[in-house]
């Protein structure tokens, strides 16, 4: 049996791990980091990255089908567009490997020892890792527990049930033709996002939602434009269903509407995306004594769980289960664990659904500010009125800015559009740098952007938007 002593010990290289680690590294902290599939977790290997691959295939795909439809007002013809999914997997595949394989090198050159296997707790300074060469023994001073989330499966709709045709998002990103008939189950985050992509790459979807409206995070303000484009890609949408299960012969996805009706909805594949859960067994939990929230491992401001010198980050601990929450926490514990001074002190973590047109929300929305008892002013500026979106095709959308009525202070930003993800990068800055309306309308948005659109929102929650 081998046996490492270090000071940071991170169970999971997902993007919590990985940055705590290459952080903890590049400030001299013996760290060693233990994964037992490939660096980057869930979201460089089966979440973020391969899903943006594909739903940017599927949405270049589906301009081309345009195209040759005659469906494109710009003049661009195109001839019998074919997509090959064999194809785009691979290409997919080539960006995550890239990616897996540059996480491995910077754990690499900032110092870290990676150790390949599933670790295991035997007390709270100890974890034993089953390697192939063997058992593995660490002993640490401090821990970091960055297990991450999984699938949640359905009792009715088990994974892999009737040949393989219930799958996760993971499935989904690995198939190489797309099913003629797609069932998704749960209208959030991943059945929008992958359901709008396989509807792009020719699949006929049905979509099955318990709730009574799709993205229940968002309002509806912000989700009727991908409403309106689910509707155009003849996506059918359920709400208000329970799924039942599988038909006896296993050929349809059994559900009930609201008003009690029995649907069949034949299916080639069922998606099953009705949310995550967090990996809090199968590393020890049992040998340890740890305080939990609910399903998540309850954290204190600095990462902190219940016991001395073990830390939690990422999906483990809580909602929101997003990559760059778990990699500020993950760089906050590196430095905590150097001896830094650090606490959590974020004002907003940004969330952004790369449905079509994309969403975006930071810090409150209209009624979460009105709950928090604030007098509010809003300003809300249409892309319909913005050049350079007429210029891409993008008019559906906004920006809304909400701020407090007496000194302006910005209290959150949402918008939906087209591509307008990367504007989150601007919408946070505010939050986070405390802006007011003012600071917003005072600086200078380069023309012709999407990103005018901001300004002109905090301009029209000032009472003097110019451009419309
Ligand atoms: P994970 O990434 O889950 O990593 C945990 C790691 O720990 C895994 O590699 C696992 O193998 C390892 N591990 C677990 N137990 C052990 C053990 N006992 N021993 C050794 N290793 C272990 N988030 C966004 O912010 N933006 C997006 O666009 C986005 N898209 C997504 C799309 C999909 C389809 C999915 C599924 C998720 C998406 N997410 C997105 C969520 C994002 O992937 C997660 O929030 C993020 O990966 C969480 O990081 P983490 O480090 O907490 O855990
Ligand atoms: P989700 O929580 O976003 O959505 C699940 C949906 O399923 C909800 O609308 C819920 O009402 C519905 N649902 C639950 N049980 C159901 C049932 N029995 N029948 C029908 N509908 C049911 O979950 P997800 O889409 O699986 O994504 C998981 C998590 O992954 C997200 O919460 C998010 O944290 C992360 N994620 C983020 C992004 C991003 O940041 N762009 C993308 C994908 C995933």
């Amino acid at each position: 049996m081998k046996e490492i002593t270090c000071k940071l010990l991170v169970i999971g290289a997902g993007p919590g791990g990985y940055v705590c680690a290459i952080r903890a590294g590049q400030l001299g902290v013996d760290t060693v980091i233990v994964e037992m599939a490939k660096p980057g977790g869930t979201c460089l290997n089966i979440g973020c990255i391969p899903s943006k691959a594909i739903i940017h295939a599927a949405d270049d795909f589906a301009k081309t089908v345009a195209m040759a439809a005659g469906r494109n007002a710009m003049g661009i013809k195109a001839d019998n567009p074919a997509i090959d999914l064999a194809k785009t997997m691979a290409w997919k595949d080539g960006i995550t490997g890239r990616l897996t394989l540059g996480v491995a090198g910077l754990l690499k050159k900032a110092g870290v020892k990676i150790v390949v296997g599933r670790a295991k707790f035997r007390d709270g300074k100890t974890v034993a890792v089953e390697t192939e060469t063997g058992e593995q023994v660490i002993r640490a001073e401090n821990i970091v527990i960055a297990t991450g989330s999984a699938p949640v499966e359905l009792p009715v709709l088990p994974f892999g049930a009737s040949g393989a045709k219930v799958i996760s998002s993971t499935g989904a990103l690995s198939l190489t033709e797309a099913p003629q008939k797609l069932a998704v189950v749960g209208a959030g985050y991943i059945g929008l996002e992958l359901g709008l992509a396989f509807a792009k790459l020719g699949s006929k979807v049905t979509i099955v939602e318990a709730l009574d409206r799709i993205l229940p995070l968002y309002d509806t303000q912000l989700t009727q434009p991908v409403g309106r484009r689910l509707a155009a890609l003849g996506v059918e949408v359920l709400l208000g269903t329970k799924v039942k299960g599988l038909s006896s012969n296993g050929e349809a996805l059994l559900a009930e509407t609201g008003s009690g009706e029995e649907k069949r909805i034949a299916a080639d594949k069922i998606l099953v995306t009705v949310g995550r859960k967090p990996v809090t067994e199968g590393w020890g939990r049992e040998e340890l004594e740890l305080d939990m929230d609910g399903r998540f491992l309850r954290i204190d401001e600095q990462c902190r769980t219940s016991m001395r010198g073990i830390y939690a980050v990422g999906d483990v601990t809580g909602e929101p289960m997003l990559a760059h929450r778990a990699m500020a926490q993950g760089e906050m514990v590196a430095e905590i664990v150097s001896g830094k001074r650090r606490s959590w002190d974020k004002r907003a973590i940004p969330a952004v659904c790369f449905t079509d047109p994309e969403i975006i929300s930071v810090g409150m929305s209209p009624d979460e500010a009105r709950a928090a008892s604030r007098e509010i002013k809003i300003g809300q500026f249409p892309f319909s009125a913005n050049g350079r979106a007429m210029t891409l095709s993008a008019e559906e959308g906004f920006v809304r800015v909400v701020a407090r009525a007496d000194n302006h202070l910005v209290l959150g930003i949402q918008g939906v559009g087209a591509g307008i993800s990367e504007l989150s990068a601007a919408f946070a800055l505010a939050i986070e740098m405390g802006a007011r309306l003012e600071d917003i309308a005072g600086t200078i948005h380069a023309h012709p952007t999407q990103s005018e659109a901001f300004a002109e929102s905090a301009l029209k929650a000032l009472g003097h938007a110019l451009h419309i």
